[in-house]
């Protein structure tokens, strides 16, 4: 290869083949003269072998066979006949080689000696990679990595996070004094001291300080630097700036925490070798307050002084836990410089340093307070679970899904069987069922939230019969959500059978009552007739006695019979009352009218005892729709009473009307008096039966005591209500009130009642069905006179008869009759098809038996003996008709006839019944007065006189009541019909 004979030569040789590094001489012209001995390692590592070939390569073409890129390539050719070309004496170039497979990277020093140049080739394939790592390592890093020249103070280097971090362009860090301007006015002179200390003493260290960055921001940055020395001479600073604006505010914020809470105590420890013995190194203000010590007093000294001593025993468990990493956390016992131990919620957190537990921070929160209340809760729970215990009634809460979350000891004993009755269902555990009970006020009682009550079977196989279940819900005080619902139960099975005893006896005594009521008020004929007849004959027999002494006799015969009377009288009012056989008469009247009667019938009595009677007045002018005779009774019970009881002074009737709607009104009527009053005591029982006030005697006053009893239940029969106020010595006054009642102002009743009593009906059929014909015979003279045709039959048979023959438009039907009776017919008329108006009539007007009509189907009711204008506005609701001007021709005609009999009639009636109408008129022979009634009822209806009929209906009524005065009355009435038609 190389010429032996170059002695020079010769000694590069050896020194070449020595040569750690790869190394090639090269000729002018670019051949290999000559590869070293690791560089033929190196081309048979890579597969190529120049020595076996002993061929002269050009160093290029070399290049290219093992794998360089032709960019490379002519650059090194530029630069090796540079070297030629003198103009440079050597060069370093890094060049990459592609093959054989790896990918390597080599650096090329050349230079030139004598004709050859030497080429030292170095695999710095591994440098090259850690050099970039470095440098990616750098550039990613969270901080800024420089370098500043001392001598010239120039940023050698940085890196290029500078520009995201500071928001400066790189070139500006080399500006003069562009770092120092930056810095924080405050840092400015500390930054600037520690820096000389820094070179000075040639130590490493760290320096914070504030910079502005370029958006105006000032950040928090921590210099780490280290000298960089030659020489011995200082000659650049090496540092990293990161940027801790976020801890530093971190720190803050945990710096405020530590100070500014006052309850809760921080300390910080340090711990030493002995573990016990680590030293509180730091202790917050709240620290101070909790335990009573200065931060001074206790810097420095052992934690251990601030436990007790149960609880410094559990320090070594605490610190195993903290060199874990782990946050240790409970409650333990501290002490206060003043000795007292207090309970406190103790938490300590870990610094460590490579795996050492070097400081601690221990919070701690005083809980006395907490203990305290917890302790008050506790021992209220257990008042509170002691109260539900004792309590007989069972008790279970039940939350939302229906599972039982407690019981009391009550429930317990009746669901022994099932126990343990928590967290099961309650329908399971209580009632033995898998899903919800169809009844359950609990679930009733949570979506209404309210208290819901049931009363529940009881408990199978047990005496307890009947539950009463009362479902609280629980509800959230701020948010009202339903939280579960306490159950109270209670065991009524006793209550339950009183109630129904109770219940029982009540329905029977109501039932006797009712009974009782019926027979005294079905005697009514009985009691009243032979007592009438003692009245009656006592009367005559005191014109016929001319002794005095049996004059005498006969007086009291007649009061006590009179006091009888009207002991009789009252008694059958009141079970009329009570067996409910009073019924409501409602007509229109002018209230006025009936105070104005009243006071024409107890003027005299009030006189005759010298005191004022006073009646005031309505002052509209207006009709009533009420039962006239109802109020008159009450009436002349409360101001009777008023007159018995008063012995001076006065007594007022005040009557006051309130028109609450168009056609409604309430009536309101105060009796007050001036007498003896009634004590306050004795106010609550008046209205009892039978009652009368302490003290007095009745034989002063007189009365049954059932007076103000008959009154009240008139007055609530009514619709009314009674109420009294009164002082004893000074007076009393009774209130009556009425609501809802029917009104018309006084003209337009007037235009009304002559309309109903004026009116034509348009052609139609009525059937009358009525046993009695003397009836059927005045109700179809009525009838025809409004222009009706009128069809008769005496029973229910013959009815449906002219039913099948006749086009009916209403019936009247009596509800008595033999055959068929009013009931049996109507029903046969539905079964039959027929769908016409029927309207019942009855002697026995009781509300009863009108109920009964109305429920069988009756379209309407009427009370016999039937009055014209009532029949009028009765048809009035079923048939048509048009009104007839009042005065009519056939209207006064019918007057007259009301009025007056023929001559012809008075004649033939003079003669059959004048004489004995005045022998009876002087004595009443009850024999003879029956006879004579009969007769006349023949008389009037083979003439069909309708006005005689009706003297012989009223004779045969009072003859009915024994009333004798009557009798006589009537027939001086009748008498003078006879003579006055007579003339
Ligand atoms: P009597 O038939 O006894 O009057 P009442 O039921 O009418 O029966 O009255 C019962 C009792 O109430 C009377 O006996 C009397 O003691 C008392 N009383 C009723 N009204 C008055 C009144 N206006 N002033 C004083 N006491 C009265």
């Amino acid at each position: 290869m190389f010429s032996n004979s170059d002695k020079c030569s010769d000694n590069l040789l050896s020194f070449f083949n020595s040569l750690p590094q790869i190394a090639m001489l090269l000729t002018k012209d670019m051949q290999v003269k000559h590869i070293n001995k690791k560089g033929q390692e190196w081309l048979t590592d890579i597969g190529l072998n120049l020595v076996d070939t002993e061929e002269e390569h050009y160093y290029l073409n070399l290049l290219q066979d093992i794998g360089s890129n032709a960019e490379q390539i002519k650059l090194l050719e530029k630069k090796i006949k540079n070297l030629y070309k003198n103009s440079e004496e050597e060069f370093e170039e890094e060049i990459i080689l592609e093959k054989p497979e790896k990918k390597s990277c080599y650096s090329i020093n050349a230079s030139k000696y004598k004709e050859f140049i030497i080429i030292l080739k170095e695999d710095i394939t591994e440098f090259k990679k850690s050099r970039e790592r470095y440098q990616r390592i750098i550039e990613s890093a969270d901080a800024v990595l420089w370098e500043l020249n001392l001598k010239e103070e120039e940023f050698e280097y940085i890196s290029p996070q500078a520009e995201d971090l500071f928001g400066y362009p790189l070139e500006k860090w080399n500006e003069v004094d562009f770092w120092q301007r930056n810095i924080h006015p405050e840092d400015k002179k500390r930054v600037e001291e520690e820096r000389h200390n820094i070179i000075h003493s040639e130590k490493d260290s760290t320096i914070e300080y504030r910079f502005l960055t370029n958006d105006g921001e000032v950040i928090w940055l921590r210099d780490s630097v280290k000298m960089k020395i030659e020489a011995g001479e200082p000659v650049a600073i090496i540092g990293v700036s990161a940027d801790i604006t976020d801890e530093k505010r971190e720190k803050k914020k945990l710096e405020t925490i530590f100070k500014a809470s006052k309850n809760v105590s921080f300390v910080i420890t340090e711990a030493t070798k002995e573990r016990e013995e680590a030293l509180i190194k730091e202790f917050s203000p709240g620290a101070e307050k909790i335990f009573g010590y200065k931060r001074e007093e206790v810097l420095n000294k052992p934690v251990s002084i601030l436990h007790s001593r149960k609880d410094v025993e559990k320090f070594a468990e605490i610190h195993n836990q903290l060199a874990e990493g782990q946050i240790w956390e409970d409650k333990v016992e501290l002490i206060r410089k003043d000795g007292q131990r207090f309970p406190a919620l103790f938490t300590v957190y870990p610094f460590t340093n490579e795996g050492e537990v070097e400081r601690t921070l221990g919070v701690s929160i005083d809980i006395t307070e907490l203990e305290e209340t917890r302790k008050e809760l506790e021992k209220t729970k257990n008042q509170l679970i002691a109260i539900l215990e004792s309590i007989q009634d069972g008790i279970s809460v039940v939350n939302p899904d229906l599972s039982i979350r407690y019981t009391n000891n009550t429930m317990e004993d009746w669901y022994a069987e099932n126990l343990p009755l928590e967290g099961q269902k309650c329908y399971q555990a209580y009632h033995n069922r898998h899903e919800p009970c169809p009844v359950c006020p609990t679930l009733r009682s949570m979506e209404s939230g309210e208290v819901e009550k049931e009363v529940v079977t009881g408990l199978e196989g047990s005496d307890i019969a009947y539950l009463e279940l009362f479902s609280y819900p629980m509800k959230e005080k701020d948010t009202g959500e339903i939280t579960g619902v306490v159950e109270f139960v209670r065991d009524i099975t006793e209550r339950k059978e009183r109630e129904e005893k109770l219940k029982k006896a009540m329905e029977e005594a109501k039932a006797a009552n009712k009974a009782k009521s019926e027979f005294l008020a079905n005697m009514s004929h009985e009691i009243r007739t032979p007592l009438n007849a003692v009245i009656g004959f006592s009367e005559i027999l005191k014109d016929e006695l001319d002794k005095n002494e049996h004059q005498e006799y006969l007086s009291t015969i007649i009061t006590a019979s009179d006091s009888l009377l009207s002991l009789i009288n009252d008694i059958l009012d009141m079970s009329k009352i009570e067996a409910k056989m009073l019924e409501l008469k409602e007509e229109y009247f002018n209230p006025n009218d009936l105070l104005a009667e009243m006071k024409d019938i107890l003027t005299y009595k009030a006189e005759e005892k010298g005191i004022d009677l006073f009646f005031q007045t309505v002052q509209e002018d207006l009709k009533i729709k009420f039962d006239q005779n109802k109020l008159k009774q009450i009436l002349i019970n409360l101001i009777g009473n008023a007159i018995k009881f008063t012995n001076k002074g006065y007594i007022k009737v005040e009557p006051k009307i309130n028109i609450t709607k168009e056609n409604k009104l309430e009536l309101e009527i105060i009796i007050e008096d001036t007498g003896i009053g009634i004590t306050e005591e004795y106010q609550n029982q008046i209205f009892t039966p039978f009652t009368q006030q302490d003290g007095e005697s009745t034989r002063e006053y007189g009365g049954t005591g059932l007076g103000l009893a008959i009154t009240k239940k008139l007055t609530e029969l009514l619709g009314g209500n009674i109420s009294l106020t009164s002082q004893p010595g000074q007076g009393s006054k009774f209130k009556l009130e009425f609501k809802d009642i029917d009104f018309i102002f006084s003209e337009d009743k007037g235009k009304l009642s002559n309309e109903m009593i004026n009116i034509k009906f348009a052609p139609a059929n009525i059937l009358i069905v009525d046993d009695m014909k003397y009836n059927r015979k005045y109700i179809k003279d009525q009838l025809h006179k409004l222009g009706l045709k009128v069809f008769t039959g005496e029973d229910g048979q013959k009815a449906l008869e002219i039913l099948k023959e006749e086009n009916i438009a209403l019936i009247l039907l009596d509800l008595k009759m033999p055959v068929m009776d009013g009931y049996e017919t109507l029903k046969e008329m539905k079964k039959a098809g027929y769908q016409i108006p029927t309207i019942a009539f009855t002697a026995a007007a009781t509300i009863e038996e009108k109920e009964k009509a109305k429920s069988a189907g009756f379209n309407g009711f009427m009370t016999k003996p039937i009055k014209k204008s009532n029949l009028t506005e009765k048809l009035a609701s079923f048939l048509e008709y048009e009104k007839v001007t009042k005065g009519t021709d056939e209207s006064s005609e019918e007057k007259a006839a009301e009025v007056d009999i023929s001559e012809k009639a008075a004649k033939e009636l003079a003669d059959k019944f004048l004489a004995d109408s005045k022998s009876i008129s002087q004595v009443v022979v009850l024999d003879e007065t029956e006879k004579f009634i009969a007769r006349l009822k023949n008389f009037a209806e083979e003439k069909d006189l309708e006005i005689i009929m009706d003297y012989a209906n009223k004779l045969e009524e009072a003859l009915d009541k024994m009333d004798l005065v009557e009798i006589k009355e009537t027939l001086a009435d009748f008498i003078d019909l006879i003579e006055s038609s007579l003339k």
